[in-house]
């Protein structure tokens, strides 16, 4: 069996590095409005809103592209009252993270280490243009060193997808033996879906009730249906027995339309 894991938001606790990222882009802004005592970001009557961090059409996971755009768009809107420098500070504040604010999940190394003695083989696909820093991330948590392959690619469709379980060894994609796991119904599990594999969604870690305006990207692919949601990585081994079943081609195809809720 192969197991194709998404990265961010699926082995990686994206949400602590937006607080992180968070802190930055408050403590720039403070810098510049010392009176400030809560988040700031202008609401579209131009008024500051403690909100609009999350409600600008970004997800949380997406924190360092939404905060940069967050920053930029402030920083746009009074960019007669900031310096050279205080415009450059927002934008940093949005793109630099360090990969320690982005801890696995509770349970994710165990599960990995777990799903290897079961036999099954573990390869990560992960959609960034930043290689250096997805390596760097992979690193910090000794992530490269379970797997069998890494792919970073700055899109993600079935093409990628299907090259990383190539560059796994045993082939191309297997509908019978070979799973995706992924929080991007999207990116990970439409794109899974459609090489006819089986899909684990880890649906919202990081906002479970969905109160966050869900992220345009993903606006469209609700129909999406994966094999199974969990809320975790670190409940994969409970559907264990359902996994390991080897299914017929045309069973396949109705268990993905059919989902199962779990
Ligand atoms: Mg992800």
């Amino acid at each position: 069996m192969r197991i194709v894991f998404d990265l961010d938001a699926t082995l990686l606790n994206s949400h602590e590095a937006f607080l992180v990222a968070k802190e930055m882009l408050l403590s720039t802004l403070q810098s510049r409005w010392p009176d400030m005592k809560t988040p700031v970001i202008l609401d579209t009557l131009g008024r500051i809103d403690a909100e609009r961090l999350v409600h600008l059409g970004y997800t949380p996971e997406r924190f360092a592209g939404s905060l940069m755009l967050a920053g930029e768009e402030l920083a746009g809107s009074r960019r007669s009252e900031l310096t050279t420098d205080q415009r450059q500070g927002l934008v940093r504040a949005g793109q630099v993270v360090p990969s320690w604010s982005y801890p696995p999940f509770p349970g994710t190394i165990e599960v990995l280490h777990w799903l290897t003695a079961q036999g099954a083989q573990i390869g990560i696909c992960s959609k960034a243009t930043d290689v250096a820093f997805q390596r760097t991330k992979l690193h910090r948590w000794g992530l490269d060193q379970l797997v069998s392959f890494v792919n970073i690619v700055p899109h993600k469709g079935p093409k990628e997808i299907a090259a990383t379980l190539e560059s796994m060894g045993g082939g191309g994609p297997n509908p019978s033996t070979d799973w995706m796991v992924g929080d991007s119904l999207r990116d990970d599990i439409h794109s899974a879906a459609a090489l006819g594999i089986r899909t684990i969604h880890i649906q919202s870690p990081i906002n479970p009730s969905r109160q966050v305006k869900v992220w345009s990207y993903e606006s469209g692919f609700d129909h999406v249906v994966p094999t199974l949601w969990v809320s975790c990585v670190s409940h994969i081994p409970e559907y264990w027995d359902q996994i390991c079943q080897k299914v017929e081609v045309a069973e396949l195809k109705k268990d993905i339309r059919g989902g199962r809720r779990t």
